[in-house]
């Protein structure tokens, strides 16, 4: 029997309410979930600021955001219905009165309900007020039920593993854990959850998913965009905090973990630890041979030059920060041993892309003579997780003709003749959170090893000015180094510029 998610009827609280992931990512994604359905009917969500605004300047402000931002244009008659669920409230983040005014708004709205409404926290504001927020939300009672309320992390979750053992325990103060969603947005997406339904629901590829068959994985995230207006906060952040140890683990987590025998989130939670504890963990002395930094300098995209990330507002002109990240891991476990995962991420790439390349072993036996296996090429498949979406499967055919030669041919699944309305990542992962569903949530060990994982990478490009910067041009796939980190395995980076083909079969 098909069943349909639909929240319990909640109270959302957005600490940073007026901010620019409320209006870009939080409110379209509420809006939605409320045209799909996925609301109850008794729900408000209070915008939190500290600008003087009231209900209706806030409603103003948030029609703005859906047209802007929403993936559905929102209709008048459908604005009407849903404006009146959404509030303002003024309040300081630092002024513990005003914890108990919201209560009392809350409480109200739970008295004409008839029911005490879940509560939902998100911290979407600097990680500098997690602490006042949590030790207040429990100091003045508003997050009193331990299985009705509940608190989203927004990323960067730590600086480094001793920043984010130390968070953990500050919020694990006010919140048992199983209370708290670390919210990591790549997970709610909808390419990255098929990551799991193509692995455990196939049994066809469950055999070759291992040392035995697979050469190397690569993984991935390319922008175009560069820092854009957060060169301030990308400047004690860089490519490897902002990216590789988070978004692209968790990746690599799902591509690498076992079965979990359910999907159970504490179970599908384990599996991925597993992976990030195997994650072999490099000596100083081993950073060069295994990591690449880069620094984006001048260049030209789409035919318009771009500044260098030394020249972005906010960063400093003798700049550190990496704004480029590729990585060879191995794991070191019975299924993957001595398979590399290089993992790549960059701002002022060429191309925005997502992927995942699983890269077979060559055939064995060069069964066709001299030309005829010219093109003769290992296996491959890909997931595409954005902004392309499908997957596909490269096999070699018969190229038809009297003679017996080789051609590669693919095998596709596209997202879009499928689905015409894929879910944002956010709406996925605010439904789940309402649900109390912490399956793509990162659980606290989950996190420690993560950094764990990049720890003496961290320590070396931090302690290590880069002489060299900038290294790579706006505009391109990233420096030459990452080039040679894969090449000195034989290898090289599959960037993925074939054209979408339109699969009309789901
Ligand atoms: P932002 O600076 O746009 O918004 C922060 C909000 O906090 C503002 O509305 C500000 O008024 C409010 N605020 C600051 N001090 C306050 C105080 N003393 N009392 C009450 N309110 C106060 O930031 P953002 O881009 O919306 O990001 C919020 C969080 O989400 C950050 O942790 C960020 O790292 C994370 N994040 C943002 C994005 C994004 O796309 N914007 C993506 C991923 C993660």
């Amino acid at each position: 029997m098909k069943t349909e998610k639909k929240a319990a009827p909640t109270i959302v609280v957005i600490f940073g309410g007026t901010g620019d992931l409320a209006h870009r990512k939080l409110l379209p994604a509420f809006f939605n979930l409320y045209m799909d359905g996925r609301m109850a009917d008794d729900f408000a969500v209070f915008g939190l600021g500290r600008t003087e605004l009231t209900d209706e300047d806030y409603q103003k402000m948030a029609y703005k955001s859906l047209k802007e931002f929403s993936r559905r244009t929102p209709e008048k008659k459908d604005w009407e219905a849903f404006k009146d669920n959404i509030n303002y409230f003024q309040s300081d983040i630092n002024d513990e009165k005003s914890y108990k005014d919201l209560l009392k708004k809350m409480e109200a709205l739970d008295k004409k309900w008839g029911k005490r409404a879940n509560r939902l926290f998100y911290l979407s504001v600097s990680p500098k007020f997690i602490e006042t927020i949590s030790v207040n939300l429990k100091k003045q009672g508003l997050a009193a039920e331990d299985d009705q309320d509940r608190v989203i992390i927004e990323k960067p979750f730590g600086y480094d593993k001793d920043s984010a053992i130390e968070l953990n325990k500050l919020i694990n103060n006010s919140f048992k854990e199983e209370q708290i969603y670390r919210i990591d947005h790549f997970l709610g997406k909808e390419t990255v959850q098929n990551i799991l339904a193509f692995r455990f629901g196939n049994a066809l590829f469950e055999p070759l998913w291992n040392r035995n068959y697979i050469d190397y994985v690569q993984i991935t995230v390319a922008e175009k965009v560069g820092v854009e207006d957060r060169g301030g906060y990308y400047e004690s952040s860089g490519a490897l905090r902002d990216m590789i140890q988070n978004h692209l683990l968790q990746i690599m987590c799902m591509v690498a973990m076992e079965a979990p025998t359910s999907m159970d989130a504490e179970q599908i939670r384990d599996r991925k630890v597993d992976v990030l504890k195997a994650i072999r963990r490099l000596k100083p002395e081993e950073v060069n041979r295994n990591a690449v930094r880069g620094q984006y300098g001048e260049g030209w995209l789409e035919g318009e030059k771009v500044p260098g990330y030394r020249e972005e507002n906010g960063t400093s002109e003798t700049s550190n920060t990496e704004t480029f990240a590729a990585i060879k891991f191995y794991l070191d476990n019975w299924r993957w041993q001595n398979v590399p995962f290089y993992l790549r991420t960059g701002k002022r790439m060429q191309e925005k892309t997502s992927s995942v390349t699983i890269q077979f072993k060559p055939v064995p036996h060069a069964t066709f003579p001299g030309a005829a296996s010219d093109n003769l090429m290992p296996n491959k498949l890909t997931i595409n997780l954005q902004p392309q979406m499908d997957i596909r499967l490269r096999f070699m055919v018969k190229r038809p003709g009297l003679e017996m030669n080789l051609k590669p041919a693919e095998m596709v699944f596209n997202y879009d003749s499928c689905s015409t309305h894929t879910p944002e990542a956010y709406e996925t992962l605010l439904l789940d959170a309402m649900l109390g569903d912490t399956t793509l949530f990162m659980r606290s060990d989950q996190v420690e090893e993560a950094w764990d994982a990049i720890e003496t990478i961290l320590e070396s490009w931090d302690s290590r000015e880069s002489i060299n910067f900038p290294n790579y041009q706006a505009g391109s796939w990233g420096p030459e180094n990452a080039e040679a980190l894969i090449a000195q395995d034989g290898h090289v980076w599959s960037v993925n510029t074939m054209k979408r083909k339109n699969n009309k079969e789901c």
